[in-house]
């Protein structure tokens, strides 16, 4: 008898083959039988009307720290989602001496958009290499299965100390930085990840370490992992860095480059489309490149406090090594002001806030000067009063003491360019950044949005594709074995959904972080249930308080992850 079945569903197995009417049944936390009249179970479901598709994985996420103190990994499991992979972009907390401790969470206050008070009070530190950290976090357990980047910022940080973030690496350190990666590749890291990206800085504005790497160092770290044979090395990419350069590390180290992050500029429409063929002419050379793309239109909610969206602009660095009354004199000076908007005229950089001054929104006032004016754009307001939209905002916020809440949508937000870049061949939907910039935006449902939004409402791809791009396809690509696929022999990670109401709902602020700081969130829509290794984590109502924490450090990785 199997522990469960689930009877008369749709299933769609993850391999991109269309939905078929069956049963599933579940043994050992294992998919036991598929087909059309599988043996009876000591717990049944009758999903007559409903899908069954593998658990969502989603391979770029932010837990690195979250993941320490709260083992249900909020809010991915209600999303649908079975399997995390933590470690993008290289912004990790492993390895890390305990002199480094304060530093590291202080870099990642900016990129994870979580206050340095939640980061101090939250993150437990029991480890220090990147081993340890893997046992640490198998010895807490989590309800979702994790598998870890090995971080070059954190690898850099452990090497050189504070010089990572100010200096290029000696020989020497180069050396030593690539036999921690080799032993974290036998330890069971999914690969190696960094980031060349120009918004990624830590306190003060000073660049994320990795963004201080030569060339050099990256192929000696990406051959590391080549040695090792196995991994994926997966970078957030910066205009510096070109889609040849990185086509030679494949070649050289024979392991396949994920490149983020993929998003639709429209004020440089072609951009991503150029990048996409690099990749694909790459991919036909028979060199394994990704471009990972997001479903997401990337919008951030923001104060003048700490707007990530402004922080990529050489011109408001000033205002990064400033706080309170300093900061509010920066906003004010005229010269300030003058050398933003320079930047904002320049259009080679590329950038999160493109000067689209339209669709930045004055979402919430402080005061009832402001109040009546919310909800209308920046380019409105500015020209009403005659002023430069950055002028407005800094003035607005200023008399509000920078508590005033804007929201812009930044990039991704042309529907017509989106579908097109989901459609490419070469494409990785992905991007969530769950676990990050956590008072910006929350795009851990990106999965029910592709599925309900891009794939049901918009038709531009089939559902059974939208499951393979969830599944499947990153299983495929990182390597990730026995799971991703409905087959007999496979962990049983699973979502049951309704095809007909699956999405995400509207974004809501909640305040659950420790002592109380507020996040994003969005709620699950259509979604019946998941389960994680067998477990069910997550019914009809949410996430469940009972379900313990079935998830699994994922360690093995398959060398031949021909995606
Ligand atoms: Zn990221």
């Amino acid at each position: 008898m199997h522990d469960l079945v689930i009877r008369g569903v749709r299933l769609f197995d993850g391999s991109g083959a269309a939905g078929n009417a069956g049963d599933l049944a579940v043994s050992g936390g294992r998919i036991a039988e598929l087909g059309d009249a599988v043996a009876a179970g000591r717990q049944e479901i009758d999903a007559e009307g409903l899908a069954l598709m593998p658990g969502i994985i989603d391979s770029h996420t932010h837990y690195d720290a979250q993941a320490t103190w709260d083992p249900g990994l909020t809010p991915s499991p209600s999303l649908g989602v079975a399997t995390v992979v933590i470690g993008n972009c290289g912004f990790t907390i492993a390895p890390c001496r305990p002199a480094d401790r304060d530093l590291t969470l202080r870099n990642l206050t900016h990129v994870e958009g979580m206050a340095i008070e939640v980061l101090r009070q939250g993150v437990a530190w029991d480890f220090e290499t990147f081993p340890e950290y893997l046992t640490a976090l198998e010895r807490r357990g989590a309800v979702l299965n994790m598998a870890a980047f090995i971080g070059h910022s954190s690898l850099r940080t452990w090497v050189m100390g504070t010089a990572a973030a100010e200096r290029a690496a000696t020989g020497a350190e180069v050396a030593e930085m690539a036999a921690i990666v080799a032993e974290a590749m036998r330890a069971g890291a999914i690969g190696f990840a960094t980031s060349t990206a120009g918004q990624h800085n830590g306190e003060g504005g000073v660049p994320m370490p990795s963004r201080l790497a030569e060339e050099a160092e990256l192929r000696a770290l990406v051959g590391a992992m080549g040695a090792a044979g196995r991994g994926v090395f997966m970078l957030t990419k910066g205009s510096g860095t070109t889609v040849p350069f990185l086509e030679s590390l494949a070649a050289e180290s024979g392991r396949p480059v994920m490149i983020a992050a993929l998003l639709h500029n429209s004020t440089r429409p072609e951009q991503t489309f150029g990048e996409l063929a690099e990749i694909g002419a790459a991919q036909a050379r028979g060199h394994r490149l990704y471009g990972q793309v997001s479903c997401c239109p990337l919008t951030m909610d923001f104060t003048l406090h700490s707007p990530y969206l402004f922080e990529g602009l050489p011109g408001w660095k000033p205002a990064m090594v400033a706080e309170g009354e300093a900061l509010m004199a920066v906003y004010a000076d005229p010269g300030f002001r003058v050398n933003v908007k320079a930047d904002l005229d320049n259009p080679e950089a590329v950038r999160l806030f493109n000067g689209e001054w339209d669709k930045l929104n004055l979402l919430e006032a402080a005061t009832a000067k402001y109040r009546d004016l919310e909800h209308r754009d920046l380019a409105a307001l500015a020209a009403a009063d005659g002023k430069h939209p950055l002028d407005w905002m800094l003035d607005c916020a200023l008399a509000e003491d920078l508590d005033t809440v804007f929201t812009a949508v930044l990039l991704n937000s042309d529907e017509a360019a989106v579908g097109r870049m989901l459609r490419d061949p070469h494409a990785s939907i992905a991007l969530s950044d769950a676990g990050a910039h956590l008072t910006f935006f929350c795009d851990a449902g990106f999965g029910l949005y592709l599925m309900g939004h891009w794939s049901r409402e918009l038709g531009v791809l089939p559902l059974e594709e939208a499951v393979w791009q969830l599944t499947g396809r990153p299983a495929q690509i990182f390597g990730i074995p026995e799971r991703g696929l409905l087959r007999p022999g496979y962990a049983a990670d699973l979502l049951l959904f309704d095809p007909a109401t699956v999405g995400r709902g509207p974004k809501q602020r909640v305040h659950d972080l420790p002592g109380g700081a507020p996040r994003l969130t969005t709620p699950a829509l259509g979604v019946h249930g998941v389960w994680v290794n067998g477990v069910k984590v997550v019914d009809e109502t949410g996430a469940r308080d009972d379900a313990g924490r079935p998830g699994q450090v994922l360690r093995e990785f398959a060398a031949e992850n021909t995606g």
